[in-house]
């Protein structure tokens, strides 16, 4: 035994399984083909007087529009056919059957209302596409989804989970279905299609709702109804399933590369649904509180994808422009950084680089005159008798000087030395790359613009001089404090010879006058 038999079996024996009635049954063993089944049909119709009544009162509907009244069921069935008629009936027949038990979560009244409008639209549908009986197609889209019935009836709760989980999407359900059960829902709606011995027509458009493509139906005809009830089912989605623009792209697709219906068309055939499915309620004995309006749903949803974009646009847009704050924030603060850094390597008093700053640039120039073998020189200088000038011109113009030989002293200096302030009244010059012959033509040069040098302070020409020390990096290995200390000892010398000189460091025992 299949796994569809296996589980038609368990319906079956949960008591779920509706049976049909007598007038259903037999209509069922119709073919419905010959002119000998006219009489047969209208026989059994006729029987069952409440079903006689329904079908008439159908068949005389704005459903139908019959240029003329159909009195009795034999001219109905001689005006509609055979077939249309036992589809008929036989809709009537499944829509009056007694509802199995079921769990609590399967929605029956909105069951039912989704495959009246699956039925109405497969009904409008092929009325566009083929001269095919559209009575069938509403027969076969009223029951496309028993499967899903039958289940509810049997597995109740645990199906109402399956339903939960799969959160309207039909792919998912069979998925779900597949896995807890064994078959789908339209695999199980086709086993019990055959079991209740529905026609062909009747039970492959059940089997093949989902997926169209996979049917290989011979007949043209079931063919035709297999892809009419496919698009009919996305329809229904559109009003159903929550999403109906998930649903609308697919059916517009669809119906073109099935039908060749344009867009013209399916929009006709869509805002006809509620209309037709209020009409066939009211037949079937349905109750519809109002069929939904296709594109007022679609609107809607288009709306309130159009907020949602919106709300996107405004997020990135804001994003943007918060980036761009950021951007700003960050290249102003990298700009402070840079003249916080560039400040607090300077000296307030006379804005040339300071102590510290000096330290560091010694440090890397000594580096690298020790990787390179290359050598540098250091000239220190100090201004002599800066105590006097103070005293006698005072301490601020004692500070106007030393802003002004600290700039003097920059000025003539190449790009790549550094003066800097070593405290107070003294300076150092780096010279990288400088042998101590020319570190000492350079501070005499510094010492003499020093003394010629007029310095107007408060109105007053003033003058200064400077002694220097020189001192030079030996590439064999010397320390900073070493070299520093050299140039120190060769300023003291100078000043020792008598100030407004330059000397250079040669060796303590050279120096006469000096311990
Ligand atoms: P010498 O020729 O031996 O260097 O004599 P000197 O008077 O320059 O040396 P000394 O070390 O005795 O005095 C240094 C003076 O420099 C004393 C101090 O007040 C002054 N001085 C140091 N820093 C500053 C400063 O920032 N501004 C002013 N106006 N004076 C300063
Ligand atoms: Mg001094
Ligand atoms: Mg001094």
């Amino acid at each position: 035994m299949n796994k569809s038999k296996e589980v038609l079996q368990e319906i079956i024996h949960s008591g779920s399984l509706p049976t049909l009635s007598r007038v259903a049954s037999k209509l069922m063993q119709i073919t419905g083909h010959d002119e000998s089944s006219l009489g047969e049909v209208t026989a059994l119709i006729s029987q069952d007087v409440s079903l006689s009544t329904k079908l008439l009162r159908v068949v005389n509907s704005s459903f139908y529009g019959l240029p003329h009244e159909v009195g009795t069921i034999h001219q109905a069935v001689t005006i509609l056919g055979t077939k249309a008629l036992r589809s008929l009936a036989f809709s009537f027949s499944f829509l009056n059957i007694e509802r199995p038990g079921h769990g609590q979560g399967f929605d029956y009244e909105r069951f039912w209302e989704r495959s009246l409008a699956t039925a109405v639209a497969s009904r409008l549908i092929m009325g566009r596409v083929s001269d095919q009986n559209a009575e069938e197609v509403f027969t076969a889209s009223l029951l496309l989804d028993i499967g899903k019935l039958l289940f509810a009836g049997a597995y109740g709760e645990q199906y109402d989970r399956l339903l939960k989980e799969a959160a309207g999407s039909e792919l998912r359900l069979m998925e779900l279905e597949t896995e807890h059960i064994g078959v789908h829902h339209a695999e199980i709606g086709f086993e019990a299609a055959q079991h209740w011995n529905f026609p062909l027509s009747l039970a492959h458009p059940i089997l093949h709702h989902h997926a169209p493509d996979n049917a290989q139906a011979k007949a043209l005809a079931i063919h035709t109804t297999i892809r009419v009830v496919h698009l009919a089912s996305l329809v229904s989605g559109i009003m159903y399933s929550g999403k109906p623009i998930d649903y609308h792209r697919p059916f517009q697709q669809k119906a073109r590369s099935m039908f060749k219906l344009s867009t013209i068309v399916t929009d006709e055939i869509l805002d006809k649904v509620h209309i037709e499915m209020d009409k066939a309620a009211g037949y079937f004995g349905l109750k519809i509180e109002g069929a939904p309006r296709i594109h007022e749903l679609l609107q809607m949803a288009n709306f309130e994808l159009s907020q949602l974009n919106l709300s996107y646009e405004q997020i990135n847009r804001e994003l943007v422009q918060a980036k761009m704050r950021m951007q700003k924030l960050t290249d102003e603060l990298e700009e402070k950084n840079r003249y916080l850094e560039g400040i607090a390597n300077l000296d307030g008093l006379t804005e040339i680089h300071n102590h510290r700053y000096f330290q560091e640039f010694l440090s890397r120039e000594i580096n690298r005159a020790t990787r390179s073998k290359g050598v540098l020189s250091l000239v220190l200088g100090d201004v002599d008798k800066f105590k006097s000038f103070n005293d006698r011109y005072g301490h601020q113009a004692g500070d106007e000087a030393l802003r002004q030989v600290a700039q003097l002293c920059r000025g003539m200096i190449r790009e790549y030395d550094l003066v800097a302030r070593y405290g107070g009244e003294e300076f150092v010059v780096v010279l990288p790359d400088t042998e101590q012959g020319d570190a000492m033509n350079i501070a005499e040069k510094l010492r003499t613009a020093i003394e010629e040098t007029p310095f107007t302070i408060d109105g007053r020409t003033l003058s200064l001089t400077m002694s220097f020390g020189i001192s030079t990096f030996d590439p064999k290995g010397m320390k900073k404090c070493e070299l520093i200390e050299r140039a120190d000892k060769a300023l003291y010398c100078a000043k020792n010879k008598g100030r407004n000189r330059v000397e250079e460091y040669i060796g303590k025992t050279s120096w006469f006058g000096l311990s």
